[in-house]
């Protein structure tokens, strides 16, 4: 059986595998294979040429045994239940790893919204939250940016939220503006969270960070801050790419500069004095470090071998597939995975969510500083496991994660 795998198949294997390597009964797999709730809607919104659209919007609520559910909407093409269900998995281990009390969630509405206009972007996301409203709150689920939705989505839901309980909710939603209680560093914390997966992994592994070659695969959110945090390491960013394709030097990228005229063009491709170069090419270059940033499915066991890089951090929720892990393994390329490496976005949304609880805003110095004590305890914990049971990093950072649920669980016990 290979690269058959869909998103959930792959999450109830490594489910099973936790499950069997720390000996937890089989109802415990039994519960944690399926989520507890999941909603399906149809949204109607009024386009802006007078014509009715109807997309299908989507909010699976995992497990919530350690806190409220907590995870991120995407809007994109043919999302799938199946996709949904299994990335609101990753995201009850991803919260048990980083030990932040919230249990996983995911939505999203099957979308392009490249063709979308912004007042129809605000409608849709507007009838979405109304439509699955009674299942969100501070205390019972909070929805969070992922891929093509961003502080401006967040401050829509939140206000939808709050305009239908008749007054102002922060705690409702995190990764919103600043302004409307946002925290500052949310923005920056997934991609600046793998790069420090990536300091503590190279430190463990003696590879130098001082003018490493870098490949980024996607240039958005976490893309472009993990580049960002890549470069203030003293690394060379030597490749990155976007959904039309990437642009590749040798000399290293000025990522700002990059993003200015992605802005312009809308793609990195074509920046002076670089290459352009497929998606598949920029995952095999010739690298120390390669950080998957865009989406699933993307190093598989078709082109697994071909990678050259030292290290693989994802960014991404799910980029490798499990043929490719174990081809990375055998190669030894040390991978660091996702419910570990992109921790930082949901933890510093934890911050947030504490922020507005009790009113309060704190420093970005603050915030740096417990992202790096949470994600420092989170990676150490993992490598305890990872050096005790001789496994790669995701079987470590899975028996962590679900072990930590399942515990829960256990102590909670079933009612009635
Ligand atoms: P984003 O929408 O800001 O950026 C996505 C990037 O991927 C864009 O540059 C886009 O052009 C590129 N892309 C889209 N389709 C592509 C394709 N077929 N090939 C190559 N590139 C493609 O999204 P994001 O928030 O940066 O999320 C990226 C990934 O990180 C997702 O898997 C998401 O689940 C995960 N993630 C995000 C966060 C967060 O805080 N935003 C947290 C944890 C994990």
């Amino acid at each position: 059986m290979a690269e058959e795998h869909t998103p959930l198949t792959v999450s109830l294997s490594q489910l099973k595998l936790a499950c069997k390597k720390l000996e937890l009964d089989s109802g415990i797999y039994k519960m944690l294979s399926l989520p507890k709730r999941s909603i399906s809607v149809s949204i109607d919104i009024r386009m802006d040429n007078g014509t009715v659209g109807v997309f299908n919007g989507l909010r699976v609520q995992h497990w919530d045994a350690r806190g409220p559910f907590k995870g991120g909407v995407r809007y994109y093409p043919n999302i799938t239940l199946d996709e949904v269900t299994a990335l609101a998995m990753l995201m009850t281990w991803k919260c048990a790893i980083a030990d932040i009390p919230f249990g996983g969630a995911k939505g999203g509405v099957c979308v392009d919204s490249k063709k979308m206009s912004k007042h129809e972007l605000e409608r849709l996301t507007r009838r979405y939250v109304s439509l699955i409203f009674e299942y969100l709150g501070p205390q019972r689920d909070i929805p969070a940016p992922d891929m093509y939705t961003d502080a401006q989505t967040m401050a829509w839901i939140m206000d939808t939220y709050s305009q239908l309980k008749g007054f102002i909710i922060p705690e409702s939603v995190t990764g919103k503006p600043v302004e409307v209680g946002g925290s500052w560093g949310r923005t920056e914390a997934t991609g600046k969270g793998v790069v420090f997966c990536v300091k503590q992994a190279a430190e463990n592994n003696g590879l130098k960070l001082k003018n490493a070659a870098v490949a980024i695969q996607g240039f958005g959110n976490v893309g472009y801050h993990a580049a960002e945090a890549a470069r203030e390491a003293g690394a060379k960013v030597v490749a990155v790419s976007d959904s039309t394709g990437g642009i590749y030097s040798l000399d290293g990228l000025n990522i700002p500069d990059v993003m200015s005229h992605k802005e312009k063009t809308q793609s990195v491709q074509g920046y002076q004095g670089t290459k352009n170069i497929t998606n598949e090419e920029l995952l095999e270059l010739p690298c120390d470090v390669l950080i998957p940033a865009a989406m699933e499915n993307q190093i598989t066991r078709k082109n697994a071998d071909k990678i050259k890089a030292k290290m693989v951090a994802e960014g991404a929720n799910g980029p490798t597939t499990p043929d490719a892990d174990k081809i990375l393994y055998e190669k030894e390329i040390c991978l660091i995975p996702d419910i570990l490496a992109n921790s930082g976005g949901v933890t510093v949304s934890y911050f947030e969510w504490v922020q507005n609880l009790t009113r309060e805003q704190w420093p970005l110095d603050l915030v740096n500083r417990k992202l790096e004590d949470k994600m420092s305890k989170a990676f150490n914990d993992v490598v305890a496991i990872v050096e005790k049971e001789e496994s790669d990093m995701r079987t470590g950072a899975l028996m962590l994660g679900v072990g930590r649920v399942a515990n829960a669980i256990k102590t909670l016990g079933l009612w009635p």
